[in-house]
């Protein structure tokens, strides 16, 4: 699902993505300047491999997601550090962002149950 960066008003866009055994939910406002704010619930189960034994195992996901997408080229005035993500076509493509996000998690360490 892609969304058009300069259709995103102050008044929250709605979406629902469904991927697999994956929910990404949540919505798309308009912040200030080029910035657009993406707030979401990532819910479900994903495929990973325990870092430990190696043994594959479904992770369940209950994460909260939150951070800006730039129209555009970000440049930092301020001395808040916020995660944005800039796009160059002035659209957000909402699977790509959820791929994105499910592989940030699956980098991270996980521990199947025999070995927590
Ligand atoms: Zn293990």
């Amino acid at each position: 699902m892609k969304v058009l960066l300069r259709k995103v008003t102050k008044t929250p866009l709605d979406f629902n993505i469904k991927s697999n055994e994956i929910t990404f939910k949540g919505y798309l406002q308009y912040h200030s300047g080029k910035l657009i704010l993406l707030k979401a619930d990532l819910i479900g189960l994903v495929d990973t491999e325990c870092n430990s034994c190696g043994e594959s195992f479904k992770l369940l996901l209950d994460e909260k997601i939150e951070f800006f997408i730039s129209d555009g080229l970000y440049t930092n005035t301020t001395n808040i550090d916020i995660d944005v993500v800039e796009s160059f076509d002035s659209s957000a493509d909402l699977d790509e962002l959820l791929n994105s996000e499910l592989e940030l998690i699956k980098s991270d360490y996980h521990y199947c149950d025999n070995c927590k």
